[in-house]
């Protein structure tokens, strides 16, 4: 078993030659919060996010799978600047989100653009359309009120909500989901941002408009050069513009690779349990038994020792897996897993 380092691995392109400088760069992250019951000082620390490292180039789209409660979110909200990280870094353009002060954290968040959930809670309920879009641009551009107007005219026409003046007197609950959902998008895309980080953007949204959202939000990554996280629970939807996939589990990235290959040749277990578990719309397959694992996911108070997935595989090696941590293992070019199963394989640390 040969040994590198993960930064080293992740910075090699697909083709195995040196990639260009990252626009984003999370070098050991470690995102842990204080548990505190009242009068009795510390009941424990939650660890949502442990040791996560992984770079992103511009105009790459990533996505990160995992069931809720896995950390994907407060990964997301690190990204944001909206958690300070416990330990290790965040780092977007060369520049460490921790050293930045006030007025360069606002640059920062004109540079990247949020995707919500909740399209219709993240809209302020009281403003109609054309205050909403207007805010960003008052806040963080130097645009005059004619400028500003063509400005939201131009966005609201790439991602299709029109006719823009019809939409623009409009409040959130005079339109439909999946037209919040692209007030969202706009709003996200107003100040020219170099990354977008979507967070489930269209769980909350109609089958029939998701893909329509998906097949936007890939429009919109081609056309820009834009960088974009992708977080997800479902597996489903991440072939639609992710070309490198991390799958979370108890705050532990525990499979990487390029979509393709993961789609192709899931390694670890939990993702290929997180794969049985898409759902098939052929009622021919209704009786097929499906290979998903028993159980929750660990508490992140207390997560089991060694392979944090043991007490839910049904791989799990005696005398191995719950006392022994795994490397990320690479037995396939590019292609990581977390788990012992591949531990004949080169390893990063
Ligand atoms: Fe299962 Fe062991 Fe691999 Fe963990 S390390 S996923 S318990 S086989």
């Amino acid at each position: 078993m040969t040994t590198t380092t993960l930064e080293t691995a992740q910075t090699q392109s697909a083709n195995g030659s040196a990639a260009a400088e990252p626009l984003l760069s999370l070098r050991n992250l470690r995102t842990w919060f204080e548990l505190r019951r009242w009068g009795f000082g510390r009941a424990g620390t939650v660890r949502a996010v442990d040791d996560v490292s992984f770079d992103l180039h511009a105009g790459e789209a990533i996505a990160i799978v995992g069931e809720s409660g896995c950390g994907k979110s407060t990964l997301m909200k690190t990204i944001l600047g909206l958690h300070r990280p416990t330990e290790g870094s965040v780092i977007f353009e060369g520049r460490d989100l921790s050293a930045l002060d006030a007025k360069e954290m606002q640059w920062y968040r004109s540079q990247v653009g949020y995707v919500q959930q909740d399209p219709f809670g993240a809209l302020p309920p009281f403003m109609d359309i054309r205050r909403i879009l207007g805010e960003p641009l008052k806040i963080h551009g130097n645009m005059n009120e004619s400028e500003r107007r063509h400005r939201i005219r131009e966005v609201m026409e790439e991602v299709r909500l029109t006719p823009v003046d019809d939409i623009l007197p409009r409040f959130p609950h005079m339109l439909s989901g999946g037209q919040q959902q692209r007030v969202v998008i706009a709003r996200a895309m107003l100040l020219h941002p170099r990354m977008i980080v979507a967070d489930e953007p269209v769980s909350m949204l109609d089958m029939s408009v998701r893909v329509e959202v998906l097949r936007l939000l890939q429009g919109l990554q081609r056309t820009h050069n834009l960088a974009v996280v992708y977080i997800t629970h479902d597996l489903s939807t991440v072939r639609y513009f992710s070309e490198r996939i991390f799958v979370m589990y108890a705050g532990e990235i525990v499979e990487q690779s390029r979509m393709n290959d993961l789609l192709r040749n899931p390694l670890h277990p939990y993702t290929r349990a997180l794969l049985a578990a898409i759902a098939d719309p052929d009622p021919e397959n209704a009786h097929v038994f499906r290979d998903v694992p028993p159980g929750e996911p660990p508490s992140l108070v207390n997560p089991p020792s060694g392979c944090r997935f043991h007490p839910r595989c049904t791989q799990f090696m005696e005398n191995l897996c719950e006392l022994e941590t795994p490397l990320d293992f690479e037995p396939e070019p590019q292609h990581f897993s977390r788990c012992f199963l591949y531990q004949d394989a080169p390893a990063v640390s």
